[in-house]
């Protein structure tokens, strides 16, 4: 397989639906194996069959980011099979809408759970292996969200991708020598099941109001910076925050 990703193996949490499927297949076609993780084990595998079936490397595997030792059985099987990884793309995450004042303690910790432990859980389990390798770069998907206050609510959803921002910066400066990069992406308002909910509704209207570009973005505009933080072609590159947001954080 040709490509800047050729002989790279990376590995996509989230990977089913939405950015994460649109990562899996631009990183797929830059010439990575991709394992495209998700809970999401049927919509996961029809996308690993999909890729492969259009002469790319990929297979599926089920992994909850939330679970500690998933993520060491995932890996551990990964590296059997795939002999190797080179990109770690920590993208699942799930949202919410409460302020303040309107969550629960359950459904804090259940976001931190995913959006930010998760993300933690994700660059423990394989940098190991990079750094037996010599490097490779991982990508933390946070938010727009991650780094400015937004409507007032999803204050959880706020809390665990500002941590994801954070945690990629502090991870970039200890592992830099042994070069791992780790970079974050912010994305604004995309396009993707996640945030159908809104659609139709006062939300959306605020949501386009509030972007300069006055539309959603689509996944593949996320996955195309994905494609690109993943590559040599950022080799210099490491604890960035990158913003495709349509102009978003630049009000
Ligand atoms: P999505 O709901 O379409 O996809 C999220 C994927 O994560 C799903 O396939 C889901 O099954 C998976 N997932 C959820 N919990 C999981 C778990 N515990 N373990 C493994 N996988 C799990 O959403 P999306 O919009 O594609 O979101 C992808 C990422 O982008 C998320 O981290 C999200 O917070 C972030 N993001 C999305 C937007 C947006 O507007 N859509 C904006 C900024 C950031």
């Amino acid at each position: 397989m040709n490509g800047t990703l050729a002989g790279r193996v990376a590995l996509v949490t989230g990977g089913a639906r939405g950015i994460g499927a649109a990562t899996c297949r631009e990183l797929a076609s830059l010439g990575a194996e991709v394992v495209v993780t998700d809970v999401l084990d049927e919509e996961g595998t029809a996308l690993a069959d999909a890729l492969r079936k259009s002469g790319h490397k990929a297979s599926y595997q089920h992994l909850d980011v939330a679970d500690e030792n998933a993520w060491s059985d995932g890996v551990a099987e990964l590296i059997a099979r795939s002999g190797r990884l080179d990109i770690l793309v920590n993208n699942a995450g799930i949202g919410t809408f409460e302020d303040v004042e309107a969550e629960s303690l359950d459904g804090y910790r259940r976001v931190i759970g995913i959006n930010q432990i998760g993300v933690w859980l994700g660059m423990r389990a394989v940098i190991p292996q990079m750094r037996a390798q010599g490097g490779g770069s991982i990508i933390n998907v946070s938010s727009i969200f991650g780094a400015v206050g937004g409507f007032g609510g999803s204050v959880a959803y706020h809390a665990s991708k500002g941590a994801v921002r954070l945690m990629t910066k502090n991870a970039a400066i200890r592992y830099a020598k042994e070069g791992i990069r780790v970079n974050s992406i912010h994305p604004g308002f995309i396009d993707t099941p996640m945030v159908e909910v809104a659609k139709g509704t006062e939300m959306e209207k605020a949501i386009l109001a509030n972007t300069p570009m006055g539309r959603w973005g689509r996944s593949e505009e996320i996955a195309t910076v994905i494609g690109f933080l993943a590559g040599d072609g950022a080799s210099y590159m490491t604890g960035s925050e990158v913003y495709a947001d349509g102009g978003w954080t630049a009000q």
